[in-house]
């Protein structure tokens, strides 16, 4: 008898330490060294993860620089990598190239695949002449994980328990401002990061990683292209086709999709949604961003990770090559100074919000496709607005330079038709500037103090501009815009 319970009690005992020691990762999916990533063949754990980034950044400090962009609801960091020769330094005559995954945290081969990515651009650095030369002439941003919460789902050392949503069982990829609700009085913290992150870079090319299907797809997501035809669809056509085609050289039938056998489609024309980050970053940030679909599988077991990964590493690393293929200029006035946020406008191509505006440095990157003549012109406030032609060639990034003289702009295009819904406006007066800002481009704009003088008067055409006050008095002014076929009044207290 004594024997008896004494066995039972063994054997519970045994159990329990067996089961402690299996609940504590993911056994056959998850990496809990460093060590066991080396051949990329499971999923780091979190602590795992936040060591593979501080290790790129350390063991690579010339070209990789580590940056935490926020944190998610459950404190969770959220990280980015930038690499880039001259890697401290903001090098605007540079395009800036943006990859994200697993924003949706159960979709997570792009998880794994950007991870590896970043190892590859660093190790063959120096090498590889085709990465030495990116590394050379791109900024680089890898972020491999935009929800860690949902694939960390309860668990730092599970991923099979991941989830689509973030922790506060928010679907990410619907809570990004849209043309139509661009203001938000709450943003899910992973997504106000997203927005923080995206509005100090001027990224000009972008893609957002998933799973569940395998195609690629691009804007709009939010409208049919009947609702809001996209010019640049024949661009966007021809960098899907070629990472399409590109893959397929290892699978042939990767990407053949029942959606589209070609491998890719518009957005809506799959399916419509709102709020997705796609249409954000094109529509808000002016960048070109696509989403790629990884693999059917929402979960890639680890034993697939390095088939999909061959599949798709000489397209993922091609599509960076893409941002050296357009035209670029820098924009300066005739003292050979930057004029930024200029607005940058293809004549009889743009319209529907695909112009695109100069950085800090003056300098822009407009893709379109190679072998035709196009007509640009910058409009600038207090600049005449100028046109010049160009043409683009296959493989080529073609220099196109703007000198502007001091004068009146003139906007070279219609009025963009109205979309419905509110619109937004701000105006505050920060460090001796007044900064507008609202979701619609603003077409009047004027400042008037207490006297009655005219401070500002200017048709920016765009969503934000910044006026500098010279000498003006301080008190009470009065902001009068006209943007979305709206009147806004506010008044500001001006601070000397
Ligand atoms: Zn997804």
């Amino acid at each position: 008898m004594v024997n008896w319970l004494y066995k039972i009690f063994i054997c519970g005992f045994l159990l329990l330490i067996n089961s402690k020691l299996y609940a504590q990762y993911d056994t056959g999916y998850v990496a809990v060294d460093i060590a066991q990533m080396e051949d990329y063949n499971l999923y780091p754990s979190y602590d795992v993860y936040l060591q593979m980034m501080e290790r790129f950044a350390t063991e690579h400090p010339d070209i990789c620089k580590l940056i935490e962009i926020g944190k998610s609801v459950q404190n969770r960091k959220l990280l980015a990598v930038k690499i880039s020769d001259n890697v401290g330094d903001e090098e605007f005559s540079e395009p800036e190239f943006f990859y994200s995954s697993t924003i949706h945290g159960d979709e997570l081969c792009g998880f794994n695949f950007m991870l590896r990515l970043i190892n590859d651009l660093l190790i063959n650095y120096g090498s590889d002449s085709y990465i030495t030369w990116l590394v050379d002439n791109v900024q680089i941003y890898i972020n491999p994980l935009a929800n860690p919460d949902g694939l960390y789902n309860g668990n730092n050392n599970y991923v099979t328990n991941s989830t689509r949503y973030n922790a506060n069982g928010v679907d990410l990829n619907r809570s990004f401002p849209t043309i139509n609700n661009p203001v938000f009085d709450f943003y899910e913290p992973e997504v106000k990061a997203m927005i923080d992150f995206a509005n100090a870079h001027y990224f000009s090319i972008s893609a957002n990683l998933h799973s569940g299907s395998e195609i690629l797809n691009y804007p709009w997501d939010s409208f049919y292209d009947s609702e809001l035809p996209l010019p640049d669809n024949s661009w966007f056509e021809q960098i899907c086709s070629k990472y399409v085609t590109t893959a397929r050289k290892i699978d042939p039938e990767y990407m053949e999709s029942e959606i589209a056998q070609c491998g890719y489609v518009f957005g809506s024309q799959w399916y419509k949604i709102s709020g997705g980050r796609q249409d954000y970053m094109n529509y808000f940030m002016r960048c070109r961003e696509i989403t790629i679909e990884l693999s059917n599988a929402y979960f890639l077991h680890p034993d697939f990770l390095d088939e999909y990964w061959h599949k798709n590493r000489a397209s993922l690393i091609n599509l960076i090559g893409e941002s050296l293929h357009g035209v670029t200029g820098r924009v300066t006035d005739f003292n050979g100074n930057e004029v930024n946020n200029a607005e940058v406008i293809v004549l009889d191509q743009d319209k529907n919000y695909t112009t695109v505006f100069t950085n800090k440095g003056g300098y822009y990157f407009r893709y379109l496709p190679p072998g035709d003549v196009y007509e640009f012109s910058v409009y600038a406030d207090g600049f005449e607005t100028i046109n010049q032609v160009v043409a683009t060639q296959k493989d080529t990034l073609v220099s196109l330079d703007f000198m502007l003289r001091n004068g009146i702009a003139y906007y070279p295009l219609p009025p963009i038709e109205g979309v419905e819904g509110e619109v937004a406006f701000s105006a505050q007066f920060d460090g001796g500037k007044i900064v507008v800002e609202s979701s619609k481009p603003i077409s009047d704009l004027v400042v008037v103090d207490s006297y009655g003088r005219i401070l500002v008067k200017s048709k920016p055409k765009k969503f934000k501009s910044e006026y500098t006050l010279n000498n003006c008095s301080h008190g009470v002014c009065v902001i009068k815009a006209e943007c979305g076929g709206r009147s806004f009044t506010h008044k500001l207290f001006i601070t000397k």
